[in-house]
Formats: structure tokens, sequence, C-alpha cells
């Protein structure tokens, strides 16, 4: 199967992955997948039917009966929930936790890793989250792991949350950053980690241009080392 490269961008929560996600994405025409929005949506309806995120069951029968989908409307993107827009429902600091919580199930990551390897499988992808390099496609041609300091990335993720009209502490979304990413880095199943072979990338005094031209360039590298098409299909996907 002839494909395009398949880009993993892992770190945690406020190290830039979003925006640069969707800005390399941009200047190579590839597809985003931002795969942390799922598991907002899982949260998100996990929430509205009253689901404890420790029951294991309940969870496992919401992610058989859901419909998550990636919608570009008007140079937007937007993520549907069984049909509905949720792309602001799923970004508050409360669905952020959830997102967390449930993502820790293995049923859940189960359903997810089925999703996001079916939306990437035929390259010309970058999909970004916390295990992609290392679990979803640990064959990517491309892999960053972007990171910064924590009180950096609480403050952007506070800027980002007070852009948006959210009355929020500096200091309590510093604690809530290294809360989520703590627990993120020590659960069981598919925990945020580093791949051996991934660009590591410290971001915390670097402008959203001086990442950029830094990926831009890693991934004209291996571009050319293996030429613009792939003619091998990703194993076990
Ligand atoms: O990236 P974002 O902050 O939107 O992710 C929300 C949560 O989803 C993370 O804190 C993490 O628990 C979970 N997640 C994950 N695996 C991914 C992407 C996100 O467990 N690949």
């Amino acid at each position: 199967m002839k494909r395009e490269l398949i880009i993993a961008i892992d770190g945690p929560s406020g190290s830039g992955k979003s925006t640069l996600s969707r800005r390399l994405a941009a200047a190579l025409d590839y597809t985003n997948i931002d795969t942390g929005a799922m598991y907002r949506s899982v949260g998100l309806a996990a929430h509205r039917a009253g689901i404890d995120t420790g029951d294991d069951r309940a969870l496992n029968t919401l992610c058989a009966g859901l419909s998550i989908e990636f919608v570009r409307k008007d140079e937007e993107e937007q993520v549907w929930l069984n049909g509905e827009d949720v792309s602001e429902a799923i970004r508050t600091p409360e669905m952020s936790l959830m997102a967390s919580r449930v993502s820790a199930n293995a049923a859940v990551r189960k359903t997810m890793l089925g999703l996001q390897r079916a939306l990437g499988e035929r390259g010309g992808v970058i999909l970004e989250g916390r295990d992609i390099g290392t679990v979803v496609f640990p064959r990517a041609e491309v892999k960053f792991f972007l990171k910064a300091s924590a009180r950096e990335r609480g403050r952007r993720r506070c800027q980002e949350l007070r852009d948006k009209g959210l009355d929020v502490s500096l200091e309590q979304t510093i604690e809530e950053v290294k809360q989520r990413d703590a627990a993120d880095t020590n659960r069981l199943h598919a925990p945020l980690l580093q791949a051996e072979d991934a660009v590591v990338i410290d971001t915390t005094a670097m402008t959203i241009d001086q990442v950029l031209q830094q990926m831009i360039a890693v991934v004209a590298e291996r571009r050319q080392r293996a030429g613009p098409v792939f003619t091998r299909k990703e194993s076990g996907s």
C-alpha cells in the first residue's frame, strides 16, 4: 500500500502539541488528528450519562455506542460526538480531568486505539497525544516528543482558558496540569512515555514558529531519506 508519512507528536499538556500539530499539518497539507479530543469526548459522554469513571462495564458499553468525528467547517476543525458539535464543551478544566480519568480505562483505550489506527493508517497524517509513538503507531516515520517546564505549561493553559472567558487562577491551573501529567504518566495502560526514537524538543523558551521550523526540518530530512511515498504497510495496524 502506498502512503505518505505518519507523524506522531506526544507530550504532556501545555507542551505545544495542539498548536504545533495544527500548524505542521497546514504546512505539509496533512490531516491533523487530536487524540486528546477523542478522550475528552468520551469523558463528556460519561459525564452526561452519569457514569462513574471506575465502572468498567458501563464505560465499555458507552464506548461501543459512541460516534466521534472530526469535521472541517469554514476552516475550523470541529469535534462531533454522536452528531453534535462538542468542540467547546470538551475544553473545560472539568473535561480535562474527566478525559484523564476515562483514558486510564483499558476498554476505552482499546476502542480509541482502533479508531486512531483506522484514521491514520493511510498516512499523510499527524496524530497528537500521549501514546502515539509508543502504542498507536510505534513504527511512525517521524516522532516528536514536546516538553516544557510545568510552570510554562500551566501558564499557557491558563491563558488559553482565560481567552475563552473562564475565570481561572494561574497557581491552580499549574497544579491541575501537574496532577493530570502525574496521572497520565503513572497509569497502567499506555502511559505518557517518550519513545526511544522520538525527536525531543523543549519548547519552554521557544516561540511557536521556532519549534515549527525545527519540526519542518526534521520532516524534510526524513522524507528525503525515505522518498515522498512509502510502500510498506504499518505492521500491527
Ligand atoms: O491533549 P489533551 O489535554 O486534550 O488530552 C486530554 C487527556 O486525554 C490527557 O490528559 C490524557 O489523559 C488523555 N489522552 C491519552 N492519550 C492520548 C491523548 C490524550 O490518554 N493519546
